[in-house]
């Protein structure tokens, strides 16, 4: 994956320009290059992935101020570090809090898990570097990442050393660039596999990730591959997915989904209808993010992600300039691959194909720390596997676990905090970073979420028998939904609400009734329903009340 390999930075093809709507947003394939805003200018200035040599060479050795401002809250995210939320700075944007007024000396660093997929040797360094440079801290995100806290750019070349010794990168963790691959947790070891990605989740990340011609895109682009027939990569929420398919004459493969994405206007991914083999995966999705690169809007900032594109042209357009234009050939027809029953996450014991079993544990909202991560990896070894999985629920798996020693691997990981056998609540409350260190968040997530999980738990400790469908709780800190506010059953999104006594208090604007799936859409805004943080326990309980009461059947909470 690293390091960036050197490729022409320009589209390899150019459109005759055209006055009216390319140029008003930018797209370089009719011809407008001309920066448009800020960060146009400072990716075209020097590509963000130069930076590392800096911060090797001169930041780290002279410290915090001696950093640019322009790398410090642009280039610097190519490379996984974003600066933390200086404490004590309120939620509210009041308009009056200058940016440089909200960064922390410290940086939140993450560290992609293409396909979520760890070694326990892995695990264990990343342990280890939490403990030595990130006060233990360590969150299992919700796109398989791992994030650690209170990193000092001093200590940047060290870690870099550190990881890259054990195969793991920073590189393009964050940024207008592809971000972490997400794969199936159970990729290549489930029974019920339609066909294992791995080898095309790694073939992309070893030749495009740290590819400069890929670097400067108008916006993030996430990506989703998954040959699971459970789709448990959250495709309809990615820039790009390959979710699997059996086509009738041709076998297991791939059908193809672009321009989902979530934030302030939420999209829901499209199908383009074709069907894409395992070994033509790395090619398509090349020429999607070329697609991307070229075609995208780089205008403003708020409609630069592709689903704005792909809203605008359609699939059927999307799929013309992307045979006709990029591969240069038809893709074949492919069928729908068919909605999956039961729940999406793998928590529990699971029989795998060669007769061993994997084990999916819950944390709360993926909070763990660098201790922890290093006991799960002895964990898993003393029960003789070497395989850890991240999930996008923010979960934990220990694969290649031998029969005998299942409930052994259960009882360590519990004695951790780590459930395979949660409480619904524990099983579905998701919560984004929050303003403990997000310098975007208006309210507290993940020790709220930890709060509401031991609440609900009490609360509703005597109707847990019933919830044979589970209550997806989501918690955000602001608009930006990375914890997709807008597919929960509750979603919800932090705002500063009035209490009783008129009083501006953290609390949430609700969303209900999201879904994936089967029940693919965005929760409601609900008029009126705004909680405060402190009654969030109560509003939620009143809701799962209701919803048992009133539902007939099978019915979920969406429908
Ligand atoms: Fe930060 Fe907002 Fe994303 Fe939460 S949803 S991590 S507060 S940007």
């Amino acid at each position: 994956m690293v390091p960036p390999t050197e490729a022409p930075s320009q589209p390899k093809r150019r459109a005759p320009a055209r006055r009216g709507k390319g140029r008003a947003e930018g797209q370089w394939a009719l011809g407008y290059r001309e920066p448009l805003n800020g960060n146009e200018q400072s990716k075209k200035d020097d590509n963000p992935l130069n930076v590392r040599s800096r911060i090797e060479n001169i930041y780290a050795r002279r410290g915090f101020d001696s950093i640019d401002p322009s790398d410090l809250r642009g280039r610097f995210r190519w490379w996984g570090l974003y600066t933390q939320r200086a404490p004590g700075i309120p939620g509210a944007r009041t308009g009056t809090i200058e940016p440089e007024q909200l960064d922390d000396s410290y940086f939140m660093l993450r560290i992609r898990v293409d396909g979520g997929a760890l070694t326990t040797e892995q695990l264990r360094v990343i342990g280890e570097i939490s403990q030595t440079y990130a006060r233990d801290t360590a969150d299992v995100t919700d796109r398989q990442n791992v994030q650690l806290h209170w990193i000092r750019v001093e200590d940047m070349p060290a870690i870099w050393e550190r990881l890259e010794s054990v195969g793991l990168y920073t590189t393009e963790a964050c940024g207008d660039c592809p971000r972490v691959i997400l794969g199936s947790p159970v990729a290549g070891i489930a029974a019920d596999e339609i066909v294992d990605a791995t080898p095309a989740i790694r073939e992309i990340a070893h030749h495009y990730i740290g590819d400069r011609s890929l670097s400067n895109l108008p916006r993030k682009f996430k990506t989703a591959i998954s040959g699971s027939p459970r789709q448990d990569v959250v495709h309809e929420t990615n820039d790009v997915s390959f979710i699997g398919v059996h086509h009738p004459e041709h076998g297991p493969g791939f059908d193809l989904w672009v321009g989902g994405g979530l934030s302030t206007n939420p999209k829901l991914a499209v199908r383009l209808g074709t069907w894409v083999p395992l070994e033509e995966v790395p090619e398509v999705w090349h020429a999607v993010v070329q697609i991307f690169r070229d075609y995208g809007y780089r205008r403003l900032r708020n409609r630069a992600r592709m689903k704005f594109l792909v809203a605008d042209w359609g699939a059927e357009k999307f799929r013309e300039v992307l045979e006709n234009e990029y591969l240069g050939r038809r893709l074949l027809d492919g069928p729908e691959p068919p909605l999956p029953e039961g729940p999406r996450d793998h928590v529990g014991v699971h029989e795998q194909v060669d007769g061993n079993y994997y084990v999916g544990v819950t944390s709360v909202a993926g909070r763990v720390n660098g201790s922890t991560l290093i006991e799960v990896a002895k964990a898993a070894e003393r029960v003789g596997s070497r395989r850890i999985r991240t999930t996008v629920e923010q979960n934990l798996l220990v694969l290649d676990v031998p029969g005998s020693e299942v409930e052994n691997l259960i009882s360590d990981l519990d004695e951790l905090g780590l459930r395979a056998r949660p409480s619904p609540w524990r099983r579905s409350v998701m919560a984004c970073t929050g303003i403990e260190f997000c310098k975007l968040a208006i309210v507290e997530t993940k020790n709220r979420a930890t709060e509401l999980v031991e609440d609900l738990e009490r609360r509703l400790a005597d109707v847990q028998g019933n919830m044979d469908n589970p209550v997806t709780v989501n918690l955000n800190g602001c608009p930006n939904a990375c914890a997709r506010t807008q597919v929960a059953d509750i979603g919800l999104k932090g705002q500063l609400v009035q209490d009783e006594q008129g009083n501006q208090v953290e609390g949430f604007q609700v969303h209900l009734g999201g879904g994936l799936g089967r029940d693919a859409g965005f929760g409601r805004k609900i008029r009126g329903h705004k909680v405060t943080s402190a009654e969030v326990g109560d509003y939620v309980e009143r809701l799962v009340r209701r919803y048992l009461d009133q539902r007939s059947g099978g019915e979920t909470f969406a429908q």
